[in-house]
């Protein structure tokens, strides 16, 4: 045994090998959301440069594989046939992503010699963006639970609702594996997209929004699916809780890169909350507890700084733990769908809900991080300064990141001789734009 499955909310342990979801999610106010802990905190990265092989140790794909007797070069060849797989659909697999200090933007913002603004490149990866370590990560606990005779009959169908970043990642990984998938996208979807995800065999279903209904109609046409058998196969913890994990490899990734020196912040966007709960224990995990958690999300679409704020009023007085209690049990306090309709120019943090809030509320609260909430023209200045200084082709999305560093910079909460880490998460994508990604994929 290396690792236990529990539900963050309720405090059950599924009795699953692997659980997607809590057994009592079943519409009460408990933040039910299943999460991977680790019984052994040793934090010991092979040599391998495929970070699914090179962290293995910490993966739950690993911990049921061996426990039931699976040998570990069947488990080696599952994720290595996986990855070249994936590399035949996308043109690359994923290997450990480049990272190091941003020289030229650093000193236009001002930093000393000591401290500085360390990027994290996703936009190279798998499908563009940071998506597929989620799904290949998911995509590796399917196909162990296949080896080892847990599902039931046939494949069950993969579902997913998106229509950028996270879908392609998905038709991608689940193209790899020719496993079946339906995609949810709404009625405005990006044309763009939708080609692609036809192309990469998933099945496409335009959801549109229903006056009066409140909430993703995309989101409810996926709970749907679910309800038939379908895996959830998102980046939303709260549909499927072993999605964070897959994540967590760009913060173990970050961590052993910076080495003892550490960071001081890591600032994140925010839309579902997925990317920001797994580079947070990512990071934990790999000894870098200290490090503030900064979020950041859009003016167009701030629920998780709307519940930060109202998880941190009830901190002040009663502390974090017995506040932290409090939320999970009465989610709808503290998270529901933003009113109005989402619009930004980060199009791929509009979610109306943070699905993965209590987590990613917690961590700020212990590390002293902040929820900023940047405007649109800060969103296109960080994009332009982003590129201009780093020629790294990042969308307005990937680049949030730096714009919450632009805000916390000016408030004087990150000091000249700071570390900070930001992500650069998804590459550009308009064709017509010289700058966006050439022909290297
Ligand atoms: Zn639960």
């Amino acid at each position: 045994v290396g690792s236990r499955l529990i539900c963050a909310g309720c405090g059950t342990e599924p009795s699953e090998a692997f659980a997607w979801r809590c057994p009592k999610a079943n519409g009460d106010d408990v933040d039910h959301v299943i999460r991977r802990v680790l019984d052994d905190a040793a934090f010991a990265p092979t040599a391998d440069e495929q970070p699914f092989l090179r962290y293995r140790g910490q993966l739950r794909s690993w911990h049921v594989a061996s426990d039931r007797g699976m040998p570990a070069a069947e488990h080696e060849g599952l994720v290595t046939g996986l990855d070249r797989a994936v590399g035949e659909v996308d043109g690359t697999g994923f290997l450990v992503t480049p990272f190091g200090r941003a020289d030229e933007l650093s000193a236009r913002l001002g930093f000393a010699a000591g401290g500085g603004v360390w990027i994290k490149d996703e936009t190279g990866n798998v499908s563009g963006s940071h998506k597929g370590r989620h799904l290949f990560g998911l995509m590796t606990d399917l196909l162990v639970a296949e080896q080892l005779g847990l599902l039931e009959g046939s494949r069950p169908p993969l579902a997913i609702a998106s229509c950028g970043n996270a879908a392609l990642a998905a038709a991608t990984v689940a193209a790899a594996a020719r496993w079946p998938i339906r995609v949810f996208v709404p009625v405005d979807g990006d044309p763009v997209v939708i080609e692609r995800l036809v192309g990469l065999d998933a099945a496409v279903v335009r959801c549109p929004r229903e006056p009066g209904v409140a909430g993703d109609p995309t989101f409810h046409a996926l709970r749907a699916e679910l309800a038939d058998g379908a895996v959830p196969f998102t980046c939303q913890g709260t549909e499927n809780g072993l999605a964070i994990e897959g994540g967590m490899t760009l913060g173990y990734e970050v961590a052993e890169a910076l080495g003892g020196a550490g960071a001081d912040h890591v600032v994140v966007q925010v839309g579902g909350g997925a990317l920001a709960t797994a580079v947070a224990g990512g990071l934990r995990e790999a000894g870098l507890q200290g490090t503030r958690v900064h979020t950041v999300q859009t003016e167009g679409a701030a629920p998780l700084a709307r519940a930060s704020e109202r998880v941190a009023t009830r901190a002040a007085t009663d502390g974090v733990d017995a506040a932290m209690r409090y939320a999970r049990a009465h989610r709808t306090e503290f998270m529901w769908p933003w009113e109005e309709t989402p619009r930004s120019v980060a199009t791929g943090i509009l979610d109306d809900e943070t699905y993965d809030w209590a987590a990613t509320v917690e961590v700020m609260l212990r590390t002293g991080g902040h929820a900023e909430v940047v405007s649109e023209e800060r969103l296109r200045a960080a994009n332009a300064l982003g590129f201009e200084t780093t020629g790294i082709p990042a969308d307005h999305t990937g680049t949030a990141g730096l714009a919450g560093l632009l805000s916390l910079r000016d408030r004087r909460l990150v000091g000249d001789g700071d570390r900070v880490v930001v992500l650069f998460t998804g590459v550009r994508r308009n064709t017509g734009d010289p700058r966006s990604r050439g022909g290297s994929r």
